[in-house]
């Protein structure tokens, strides 16, 4: 008997989520970016903190109380892992200051100390680097990358479930190229890309430059080199494409160093203090350095202290005071300069309050509707969880 001729083969489904770092709410709440391969969007609710925080809270599903994957730098001089860089602390200024230096160490120490996650020493003075600890010491896009609990390539793995998952030493060029490779292989049944070009250009340009819509357009056609591959290999493409939050103008600089540095309370002594870009946060050694300095934040005007009740609707109360005793942040628009993550003024920030009008997340997608209880940044988590599963069970039975 004559067979019917051989279709030819393709996989049931392919779920591929796209992270343009930083492609807040309002970056396309007035642009068609994704209308003709992601027409359904959302905003999203982003999570207290940045980017250290919130890619996270999306490959986790849970919050930074749960995952402690919160800020960079915090105060714990005992297990400080810089105190074989002490030394440095005698070498002029005009040397540690310097960027090119700065991105050399940084290149070094991550390696001497086995640093698989992002790391960056900024601009954290080397008088003071022995008291700190630096938090992302693993890697969030691994399995086993979260300082606390799984995460979804953990649950990829678990399941036997192969993957694509960003390379952050490539380019986003690279990246782009190494997944359509691998879904022309067809050797995955799931796909997580991180871009983060979006979100260093606006820092240095601002979400009102024309370079911004310009750099949606090489998104669209970049996943439209996605889609026409994943079109020949899959039957179906589940695309979810979202940020992790938003970007704000900083037309407002603060420095909030020299407010402190005025008070009669000495850092390592009395206080210790990392300035993000956007928020202080403080761990006091008396009652008399907690209360001049909370004094001296109450008086200014560009950013207040978080209360507890607010950090612990943010999810973002650390019982244990990990993060820093009294958390200092400052209003959209404002950025403290210097601090710790830089010497100089950037253009634009994000890590504003997450009800602050640029703080806004985006979710896109290719889907008919996004679930009602899919509101945060978190929740995407659970899209990719379900989506997941069910390219794997029809996977299965394909193959069965
Ligand atoms: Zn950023």
């Amino acid at each position: 008997m004559a067979r019917a001729p051989q279709q030819p083969r393709m996989k049931p489904i392919l779920p591929l989520f796209i992270m343009v770092d930083a492609c807040g709410w309002e970056i396309i709440r007035n642009d068609p970016f994704g209308q003709s391969f992601a027409p359904t969007r959302k905003k999203l609710e982003s999570v207290f903190g940045y980017s250290s925080t919130c890619v996270p809270s999306i490959l986790s599903g849970r919050w930074p109380v749960e995952h402690r994957n919160w800020c960079y730098f915090v105060y714990d001089p005992a297990n400080s892992p810089f105190r074989s860089l002490r030394p440095l602390r005698w070498l002029p200024t005009a040397v540690t200051s310097r960027r090119i230096f700065r991105r050399w160490l940084t290149k070094f120490v991550k390696v001497q100390l086995k640093f698989r996650g992002y790391f960056d020493l900024y601009n954290i003075p080397f008088r003071y680097i022995h008291l700190f600890d630096f938090t992302e010491k693993k890697s969030p896009l691994q399995p086993g990358g979260m300082n606390r609990g799984p995460n979804i390539f953990d649950f990829l793995q678990k399941r036997g479930l192969p993957y694509f998952v960003t390379d952050t030493t490539k380019s986003e060029e690279q990246n782009r190229d190494d997944l359509i490779a691998a879904i022309e292989a067809e050797s995955i049944g799931f796909a997580f890309q991180y871009w983060a070009g979006l979100d260093g250009l606006l820092h240095q340009v601002g979400n009102q430059s024309p370079e911004v819509p310009a750099k949606l357009r090489i998104y669209e056609q970049w996943i439209d080199q996605l889609l026409d591959a994943a079109r020949q290999h899959y039957r179906e493409v589940h695309l979810y494409v979202f940020s992790d939050h938003g970007m704000a103008n900083c037309d407002e600089l603060l420095d909030l160093k020299a407010v402190i540095d005025a008070l009669p309370v000495q850092m390592e002594k009395d206080y210790a203090v990392v300035y993000d870009s956007t928020m202080a946060r403080f761990w006091f050694f008396n009652n008399r350095a907690r209360r001049l300095i909370t004094d001296a934040l109450k008086q200014v005007s560009q950013g207040r202290i978080v209360p507890d009740e607010e950090l612990k609707s943010l999810h973002a109360l650390f019982e244990d005071r990990a993060f820093g005793e009294t958390i200092f942040l400052v209003r959209e628009g404002v950025l403290i300069v210097p601090s710790h993550m830089g010497e100089r003024p950037i253009r634009a920030m994000h890590g504003y309050h997450p009800t602050d009008k640029h703080s806004y997340a985006s979710l896109l997608t290719n889907q008919p509707a996004i679930p009602e209880d899919v509101t945060h940044i978190p929740h995407i988590y659970r899209l990719m969880e379900k989506t997941a599963l069910l390219a794997r069970a029809r996977n299965l039975s394909a193959a069965a």
